[in-house]
């Protein structure tokens, strides 16, 4: 069986507190991995013991990766609807009515509210135009 040593040697250094540390997390896991096989058997206790300390420390670094995905690239805007202006084409302005817009290149007002991007329509109010979906981008809405 592998011991887990080979991560301290992977991220180079190790620090003071990883060496406190490290002990005590081994030590848990092996403790963990014995109640684990005395509960479930050697075949289920190992893959609990894989899905507590392998995959389960992935999901905040998963989850963290997500949300990073689905606020990456927010900023930026979807090409307009005559699909001449891109992201850097956009600029807000002051409505005439009050409020402001994403202009495009074209002068078409836009509104960004959230992962969504609607049209401006003459009287004010606002048609969905495009949705940004984590990993793939701008999709048209509505
Ligand atoms: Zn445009």
């Amino acid at each position: 069986m592998t011991t887990p040593a080979r991560f301290s040697k992977a991220s180079g250094r190790v620090t003071l507190i990883e060496m406190i540390i490290f002990p005590l997390y081994i030590l848990l896991i092996a403790s963990c991995l014995r109640w684990a096989v005395h509960r479930y058997g050697w075949r289920g206790g190992v893959g609990r013991f894989i899905l507590v300390f392998v995959v389960l420390p992935f999901v905040p670094f998963a989850l963290g990766l997500l949300a990073s995905a689905i606020y990456w690239g927010m900023p930026s805007y979807p090409a307009c609807r005559a699909g001449k202006c891109r992201q850097f084409n956009y600029q807000r302005r002051v409505l005439e009515k009050g409020g402001h817009a994403l202009f495009c290149g074209c002068g078409a007002p836009y509104r960004k509210r959230g992962r969504r991007f609607y049209e401006v329509q003459p009287d004010g109010s606002i048609r969905p135009y495009m949705v940004w979906r984590a990993f793939r981008g701008w999709f048209p809405d509505g």
